[in-house]
């Protein structure tokens, strides 16, 4: 099997990537990532003389250089996993979020329609669902749940997914789609809220909370997104979209201060600022589809979830200190 990983210097994709080579000892993986600012080739260095393990630098928006990647490679499957993916960098600059999120999957689809591919899946996020009130913990997004993004990344990635699904009704691509809540783990770059507050917190810097600090996420080790996915590829019905999320929902400032505590860090360098434009209040995903057609349940608890996370920003001084400045 030939795997095709888009976006896999980054964060969800590079531990995608390591999953399936741990899986799938016989998988022949191809990784294409841009390597924009959220992409790190240094986060691969531990596969890349991995024989079975292919890394090429390239745009998903290059027609030229994704038909030549597939006329070469010849891959059974895509993972879709490029994308601008940061809230607050959609809000200043959307036309990078409309090309590389909504153009790149075409360019993508286009591909696979003419090469020929098992399976095309395209990584979304239940921020396409928009957002549900703070005071009906009732409230779950399904699959089901109309389409009502509130910021240009989300409007980006709900349009890809009705261009997923558009390809499978009119030309027949055999696709499907997953929709995950909010990951956390090893890798992610830190702008993102958990890894942003580790590292700052760490160098004894301010920690930056939206409002009031009361938006609720519903949190997942990333880890469980990736076997989540692998599932969804293998045996997930054509056509289909699975919401991924393991019932884990936390308010902002609440991950703050537990982050404070394992660092024995002062929540006085907790700092309220002002809130995000748009800024959504809570999410929370119903995975009762993956559950019962899949089997999928996440493996690890917050609890643990976290120690693990801030013991690999703690381990990576380096990886940390490259990603942030550039190198
Ligand atoms: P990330 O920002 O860490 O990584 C994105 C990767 O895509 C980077 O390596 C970047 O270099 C690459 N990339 C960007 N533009 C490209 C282009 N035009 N061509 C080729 N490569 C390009 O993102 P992430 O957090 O790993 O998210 C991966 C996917 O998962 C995204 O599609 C995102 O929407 C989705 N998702 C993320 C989360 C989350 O909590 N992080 C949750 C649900 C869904």
């Amino acid at each position: 099997m030939n795997i095709l990983v888009t976006g896999g210097a980054g964060f969800i994709g590079s531990n995608f990537i390591f999953h399936l080579l741990r899986t799938y000892p016989s998988y022949r993986i191809i990784c294409v990532d841009k390597l924009t600012y959220a992409g790190n080739l240094s986060t691969l260095t531990s596969v890349m003389t991995n024989p079975n393990f292919r890394f090429v630098k390239a745009d998903i928006c290059d027609r030229k250089a994704i038909n030549q990647l597939f006329e070469e490679e010849k891959p059974d499957m895509i993972v879709n996993f490029a994308a601008e993916s940061h809230v607050d960098r959609s809000i200043n600059n959307p036309g990078i979020f409309l090309e590389t999120n909504i153009l790149g999957t075409d360019v993508l689809m286009d591909a696979c329609l003419k090469y020929g591919i098992k399976r095309y899946h395209q990584v979304s996020t239940d921020e396409v669902y928009g957002d549900l009130p703070l005071d009906r913990p009732d409230l779950l997004f399904t699959e089901t749940t109309p389409l009502h993004p509130s910021s240009s990344y989300s409007s980006s990635k709900a349009a890809a997914d009705l261009l997923v699904l558009s390809y499978f009704r009119t030309y027949g691509l055999p696709v499907t789609i997953s929709r995950c809540s909010n990951n956390y783990g090893p890798y992610q770059y830190p702008e993102k809220l958990i890894p942003l507050m580790i590292v700052n917190a760490l160098n004894n810097q301010q920690l930056p909370v939206y409002g009031n600090g009361q938006n609720v996420r519903d949190w997942l080790y990333v880890e469980d997104h990736c076997r989540a996915i692998d599932l969804v590829i293998h045996k997930g019905r054509e056509g289909e979209v699975y919401n991924i999320g393991g019932h884990n929902e936390m308010a902002n400032i609440n991950i703050v201060k537990l982050i404070c505590k394992e660092l024995g860090k002062s929540e006085d360098l907790i700092t309220y600022v002002a809130d995000r434009k748009g800024h959504d209040l809570r999410y929370a995903i119903d995975p009762t589809k993956i559950y019962t057609e899949l089997g999928w349940l996440p493996e690890t608890k917050f609890a643990n979830g976290i120690k693990k996370t801030i013991q690999w920003y703690l381990d990576n001084h380096q990886w940390r200190e490259d990603i942030i400045s550039g190198v």
